[in-house]
This record gives C-alpha cells, structure tokens and sequence, in this order.
C-alpha cells in the first residue's frame, strides 16, 4: 500500500469506518481463506450470504422494521468496495439481495409484500434475484418477449430469461415481463415471483462464464407459470419504470464492486513490484512500471470519489442517475485497466491460474457488461449531458 488511506476519508464518520473494517475482516477471515479452491470448484456458499445477512450487509437504505439498521448507500458502497477486494463474487449478494430485490419493492410494493419478501432478502435467508435480460435482449430491455397472460386471478408467464445471477438458487426476485407488448415501455410489468414454488418455471445454471466463478448465474424457462395477482409489484404496465429505478441502484452496486476490483488489483500488482527484482533493482523502481503503477492509482482514485458522489447524492435523495452511470462507466473501466496492467506487472505469473492476477481480469471483464454496458453508460451519460435524456428516477 502506497496510499495514504486520504482518498475520501475525510467523508467517512467514525461508524463508517468501523463498517469498513468490519467488511475488511470478513473478507480477509470468511472468503480469503478458502477462495481459491472454491473458485476451482465453481462454489457457491447460500450459508454465507446468511452470515452476511446476519452482519447487516444487505440492510442499506432500508426502514427498521423491513430489516433496515439504519446505514444507506455509502455503507453499502464501503462493504462492497471492501468485499470486491478479495473476491468480486462476493460482492454480488450486495445486489441480489439488497440493492435489487429489497429496495425495489420497499419502493414500489405493497405492505404485505413488504412484510412478506423483504425481511428475507436482508437477512440473506431467501435468495434474491432480478431478471430482465433474455437470450435475443440485453441493453434494450423493452425488446424482451416475456408475456404476461391476464387469467383473471393470476398471470401465465411464458418466456426465457438469461445471464441471471442467483437464478437456480433463488428463493424469491424480481422478473420483468410484457402484459401488453403493443403499448409499448408502457405495457411491461414487474412481479415477484417464486421459481421454486411457482409451478411452470425451470432454473439452469449457466457454467460457461470467464469469471466470476463463485457467483451463480442461470437462465429461467417460464411455460406457463403462475404468478398470483397480488405478485405484481408496483402498477400493471409500470415495469419499465420499475426496471430503470431498480438499475439505478444496482448500477451503483456494480461500480462499487468495480472499485474494489481495481483497488485489490492495484494493491497486488503494488506488492508484487517491490518484491520482485530485475536489473539489480525491485521492478517498482523502473520508470515505465512506476507509469503503470501512477496510472493505476489515478483511475482508482478518480473513481473512488465518484462512486462515493454516487452513494451520498442518493443518501441525500437527491437525483443521482446521472452522476451513477458516470461513477459505474468509471469504475469498471478501471477495474479492467488495473487488473489489465497487474496481470502484466506479474509477468508470466500473471499468465498463471495460481496467482489471483488473472482472476481479477476474468472478473473484471463482466463489469463492462453487466447493469448496462460500458457503451450504453456513454448513452445515458451524453444524452443527460446534452438535455437529450430526462433523469428517469
Ligand atoms: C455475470 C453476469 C451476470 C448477469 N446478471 C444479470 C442479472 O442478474 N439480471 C439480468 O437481467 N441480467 C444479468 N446479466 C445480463 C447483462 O445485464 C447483459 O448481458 C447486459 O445488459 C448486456 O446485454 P447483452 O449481453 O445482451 O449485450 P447486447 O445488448 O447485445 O450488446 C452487445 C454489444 O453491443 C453494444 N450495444 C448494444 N446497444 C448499443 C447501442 N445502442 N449503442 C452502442 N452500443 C450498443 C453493447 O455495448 C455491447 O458491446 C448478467 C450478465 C453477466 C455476464
């Protein structure tokens, strides 16, 4: 560590810090430890999103009674950034549990889905999960076929959804569908569903990713499936702005864990050059590795600060959509940058499965991609920039 531990710091209240540490220590004693063979074995620990649960990770914005110990989006911005450190796996839950389903439906549910759903997601005893994506749908989400059949008590659901995280695992989450495709954005809707209960669905897991190995992602089959009335979540034809609300929050999840990707990578490749000698002298000090290592600084810095912007704008309530596309566009390419020069700082170790170079650059990839490409942020971002694009929140 170079770093002075100034970046932003002067933000954080003492209770924040603690959270910091708290987030640090998990990571170092719970995952750190056996990471590396359970990454092997493509492992996935349900009990340690409970334990997460049960430290209050998943609790972020949240009022008491629904689970909330009153943190907001910068705790959850420090936990994540710390947990990404380690293993950007890991940092998953923060969404799937907390930033995604929980948050979306104490924001548009009803008080008995409030009761019934959130309190489970928080303390990470049902799994979460949040499907808009589909095998022909990604960035334009209001291109899915997903139908929704009005059967007067219930909806038929008929459709795929792919590249879902905690779908084969998850207990209950969020799924968008059309219920009048010819209305448009207007005619999607979003429900609560679960596939486990919920006769019709079929879960698959998807075992073909890069990265990201102890982080469970799978498709959904719907054939009928029937999902209660009382499962839509916010109004009949309101989903897409159910969706654009949810990915303003997760975006700021995702940017978190990219921060942590590019601050771990940085760390690593940091240790690895004043260790490692050539030429009579630790690789630190050769000029055109000083320039990777000051590059790397600053982008992580840079991005630090605006994805803290991010989490305090919303803990203000304040408009934030903007300035999280900005932090996420930010984070993630400098979580790739990072672990793309770490890798090269390691030399043929970083070419090496048994160094962790290499997995912070198959992890960091899938941050280019996920709540929104890296492009489609260039969207969001020129289009407010020049008044084009209305803050959706
Ligand atoms: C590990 C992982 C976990 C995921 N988890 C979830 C999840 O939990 N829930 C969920 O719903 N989805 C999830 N996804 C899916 C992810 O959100 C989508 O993959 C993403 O939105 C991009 O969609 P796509 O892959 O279909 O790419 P496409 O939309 O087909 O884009 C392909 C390329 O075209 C570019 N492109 C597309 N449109 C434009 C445009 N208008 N202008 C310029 N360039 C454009 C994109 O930037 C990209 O480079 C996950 C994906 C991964 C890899």
């Amino acid at each position: 560590m170079v770093r002075n531990g100034a970046a932003m710091n002067f933000a954080l209240k003492e209770e924040q810090q603690l959270i910091q540490d708290t987030a640090k220590r998990f990571a170092a004693e719970e995952i750190a430890p056996t990471l590396e063979q359970e990454e092997r074995q493509h492992a996935f620990k349900p009990e340690r999103v409970a334990k997460m649960g049960e430290l209050g990770f998943f609790s972020c914005a949240l009022p008491e009674e629904l689970g909330g110990s009153g943190m907001g989006f910068m705790e959850s911005v420090l936990m994540a950034e710390q947990i990404a450190k380690v293993s950007a796996s890991w940092r998953l839950p923060f969404n799937m549990q907390n930033l995604g389903p929980a948050l979306t439906v104490t924001k548009f549910g009803t008080s008995e889905q409030k009761k019934k759903y959130v309190p489970g997601w928080v303390d990470g005893t049902q799994l979460g999960f949040f499907a808009m994506t589909e095998p022909n749908t990604g960035s334009d989400v209001a291109s899915m076929k997903t139908l929704a059949v009005d059967k007067g008590d219930h909806f038929e659901i008929h459709g795929n959804k792919m590249w879902i995280s905690q779908a084969h695992v998850g207990d209950a989450g969020l799924l968008y569908a059309f219920t009048d495709k010819s209305k448009g954005n207007k005619g999607m809707t979003a429900f609560i569903i679960e596939p486990k209960k919920m006769k019709g669905c079929t879960a698959r897991p998807i075992d073909t990713k890069l990265g990201l190995h102890c982080a469970p992602t799978g498709e959904f089959v719907f054939e009928g499936m029937q999902v209660p009335k009382e499962n839509v979540l916010g109004q009949v034809g309101e989903g897409f702005r159910v969706c654009m609300w949810q990915l303003n929050q997760t975006r700021l999840g995702c940017a978190a864990g990219a921060l942590g990707v590019a601050g771990g990578a940085l760390d690593l490749a940091i240790n690895y050059a004043k260790d490692r000698t050539q030429f009579g002298k630790p690789i630190s000090q050769h000029q055109m590795v000083q320039a990777q290592i000051a590059e790397m600084t600053v982008e992580h810095q840079s991005a630090q600060m605006l994805v803290y912007r991010a989490a305090w704008l919303k803990d203000q309530g304040k408009p934030s959509q903007y300035e999280t596309s900005v932090a996420k566009l930010a984070a993630s390419e400098a979580a790739v940058h990072a672990a793309n020069e770490c890798m090269k700082i390691f030399g043929s170790y970083g070419f090496s499965t048994e160094y962790p170079a290499e997995r912070f650059y198959r992890d960091a990839k899938s941050l280019q991609v996920v709540e929104g490409t890296s492009n489609i942020q260039k969207i969001i971002i020129s289009g407010m920039a020049c008044g084009y694009t209305p803050n959706r929140e």
